[in-house]
């Protein structure tokens, strides 16, 4: 009998198929970067075996939204009206330091942080996104990168029509790539014109390639596009022919009921950021309404200034609890969907659904939890455990294409002292720079 790569033995498996199956004891057999066999006593030899006794063991979660480099302002700036925040604080900093060794540093900061809480793949959204590439191989994490398309000059482009070449030698070069997956970004409605916003769109069709783009985070930037152009963002994408099931929308705080049945319409993916959201004090997501009317659904963290960190199980727990206490209904969102956003909902906002959940043929993208403590005993129901109970901190060993990338917390393909310590160097000569506000 031929040997596979990896099994996983003995643990509490969650497969977040279709039937949510559960497997009290079971074992998954890895091959090739992919599922091949999960059963409850494999016989399968394996070339490697994590005993997974005492621990659950799911799929990887996916950040649908995130700005990873922004790790190095993780507290620079909180508790401030948003224009401040925005103008007076992070977008000087940025000006002064977004350079690729920044992006590369605060990358290896995010993905270490992203890896130790359980997220096995992330869309990111930022500058110089060719240096986050090389630092999602160099630890082997999944991820979907787009450069930020705008009308003015960008730390990493002088001008749109640059930074659209730069897409697409990016894009070239990625192309086959088995962990990294170009993404078209232009950054938001407010921050790109009609004509780039065509470009953009056009670019996506030519590639074949997601979009992403925030879109109607604040109530003022509606505002100011509705003094503009006479419409709501949705709409005004929707004339421009924008809308399309590739594009996946971060936000979506203030729509109309119009413009949800026009996402639901043309399949339009929406990145919901409840904690950003709230901290930044934006508004709420109308999350429940979106899901009645079919649309897909991932949570993301946006960066980690507007965070401050990236824990998807603080999205999880925050999406149910939020939706709960608006809606007066605590049906709202149960656990389950909330579960659902961080991983198989999540895997079709990025168009793959060989991701998200313990399927043989899937990809392997792996997490184990570690169940013996006492925020995670007695255990009666492991998705409420999951939402309500569990933090990053709970997750023991990471799988990433098959390849185990996290063991019993310790980083495999990484020196992770090595990654705290440029972070902190650098970090000194930004909080030189922080203004006294
Ligand atoms: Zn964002």
């Amino acid at each position: 009998m031929s040997q596979a790569d990896l099994l996983i033995k003995n643990g509490l498996i969650l497969t977040l198929d279709d039937n949510f199956t559960v497997l009290p004891q079971g074992d998954i057999v890895i091959n090739q970067g992919q599922i091949s066999e999960i059963s409850a006593a494999s016989q399968t030899k394996a070339a490697q075996i994590i005993d997974a006794s005492g621990q659950l063991v799911m799929p990887g979660l996916i950040n649908t939204h995130t700005h990873a480099a922004m790790t190095l302002l993780r507290g620079a700036a909180d508790d401030l009206p948003l224009d401040i925040w925005w103008h007076k604080v992070i977008f000087p900093l940025e000006k002064k330091f977004v350079s690729p060794e920044f992006v590369r540093i605060g990358a290896a900061l995010a993905i270490l942080e992203m890896i130790k809480s359980g997220t096995t793949s992330f869309l990111d959204m930022y500058f110089f996104s060719a240096e986050t590439a090389e630092i999602c191989r160099q630890f082997g994490i999944r991820a979907w990168l787009g450069e930020a398309i705008m009308d003015f000059p960008t730390p990493s482009c002088k001008s749109a029509e640059e930074t659209l070449n730069y897409v697409r030698a990016f894009a070239n070069h990625y192309r086959a790539d088995p962990l990294i997956t170009p993404v078209i970004a232009p950054h938001a409605p407010y921050t790109c014109n009609r004509e780039n916003l065509l470009k953009a769109k056009a670019l996506a069709d030519q590639l074949n390639l997601p979009l992403n783009m925030h879109v109607a985070e604040t109530a003022e930037e509606v505002a100011n596009l509705r003094l503009q152009t006479g419409l709501t963002p949705v709409v005004y994408l929707e004339k421009l022919g924008l809308l399309c099931r590739r594009l996946s929308a971060v936000h979506c705080v203030h729509l109309t009921t119009e413009e949800i049945k026009l996402l639901a319409h043309h399949q339009v993916k929406v990145c919901h950021c409840g904690e950003s959201n709230m901290k930044l004090a934006s508004g709420n997501a109308p999350i429940v309404e979106l899901l009645q009317a079919g649309v897909t659904i991932g949570l993301g963290t946006d960066g980690a200034a507007s965070n401050n960190n990236l824990d998807l199980f603080d999205e999880m727990d925050v999406v149910a609890k939020l939706h709960k206490a608006i809606k007066h209904d605590p049906l709202a969102i149960n656990a389950k969907t909330a579960l659902g956003l961080a991983t198989t909902q999540a895997a079709k906002v990025l168009l793959r659904p060989d991701l998200g959940s313990l399927i043989i043929g899937n990809k392997a993208d792996i997490i184990l939890l570690n169940l013996n403590t006492a925020h995670l005993t007695p255990l009666y129901n492991p998705y409420s455990h999951l939402v309500y109970s569990a933090g990053g901190s709970d997750v023991s060993t990471v799988i990433i294409n098959g390849k185990v990338i996290m063991k019993d917390r310790r980083l495999i393909t990484i020196d992770e002292t090595e990654v705290l310590t440029k972070a902190r160097e650098l970090a000194v000569k930004i909080g030189q720079s922080l203004p006294r506000l």
